[in-house]
């Protein structure tokens, strides 16, 4: 059966002699595997199959399919994101967005949300007019609100204040506690230790505790409840408070998920380098 359909690849590997096999991300059938044959080959058609199967391409896909599996026969770019692979900086940032959404989406489960906070995302990377951490921030956050594990940040789930001067956000139960009341709550834990905790620590096996100012906790409300037209219209005053959004919204995201990507790690390794 040959059907068509707009999608980004997600992620591409070889396959076979001559072949890769790609994951795209489509808003009605999900993420579909689809093999590209002889994308390697010399001549017109190896090297127009070749242009679609890029990592990042956007493309509207014509592909043939049998039973679970779906066979590239050719396509036409609607935006393949060329500065992404300009900059190993965006490049990594882009192939880690991909390789979560890789992670959140399945075959047959519509995508749609999932596809538009992606294409959103790389072609603000791509643009280079926003900053790498509110970018991924913003991602990852609603990428755990999109799989059902959005983080309850109405007010501090102990006392109840909506708009703590400094807070945590407890990861593993996706909470916020205020700073007092997590003094408190050391204090309770440890009576024999009051100094305050350090930066991200883990407090016995199950807390982890990210901090927050004020500042970006209105960040993180933001970036959980604004419209998709206007997800990244917002700043925040320093590069230090963008590294405690960016820090909190990784470290949701990947206990939410319970696992680590190279993608991320290679990431980190070149933004310390820059
Ligand atoms: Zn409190």
């Amino acid at each position: 059966m040959l059907i068509t359909a707009d999608g980004l690849v997600i992620r591409s590997f070889p396959a076979g002699d001559n072949g890769i096999m790609l994951h795209i991300l489509t808003p009605d059938r999900g993420r579909i595997s689809v093999i590209a044959k002889g994308v390697h080959s010399k001549g017109k058609t190896a090297g127009q199959l070749a242009s679609v199967t890029q990592l990042f391409t956007y493309a509207n896909y014509e592909l043939y399919r049998k039973g679970d599996m779906y066979w590239l026969r050719g396509g036409s770019i609607i935006n393949a994101f060329y500065n992404l692979s300009m900059d190993i900086g965006k490049m990594s940032l882009a192939t880690y967005l991909c390789s979560v959404a890789d992670e959140l989406s399945d075959e047959g489960e519509e995508a749609e949300q999932l596809l538009r906070m992606l294409l959103n995302s790389l072609y603000s990377l791509d643009r280079g007019q926003k900053s790498h951490r509110i970018i991924k921030g913003v991602f990852e956050l609603r990428a755990a609100a999109m799989s059902g594990y959005a983080p309850n940040l109405m007010g501090c789930d102990i006392c109840g204040e909506g708009y703590p001067e400094s807070s945590y956000l407890d990861v593993m139960n996706g909470r916020l506690i205020c700073a007092d009341c997590q003094t408190k709550l050391n204090r309770a834990q440890n009576p024999f230790v009051h100094k305050d905790i350090p930066t991200n620590s883990e407090d016995g096996a199950r807390n982890i505790i990210t901090p927050i100012s004020s500042s970006v906790l209105a960040a993180m409300r933001y970036a959980l409840t604004a419209s998709d037209e206007k997800i990244f219209s917002f700043n925040l005053k320093s590069t230090e408070e963008e590294i405690l959004f960016a820090r909190a919204a990784e470290t949701y995201i990947l206990n939410q998920l319970e696992r680590s990507f190279d993608a991320l790690d290679f990431y980190h390794s070149v933004e310390m380098q820059g």
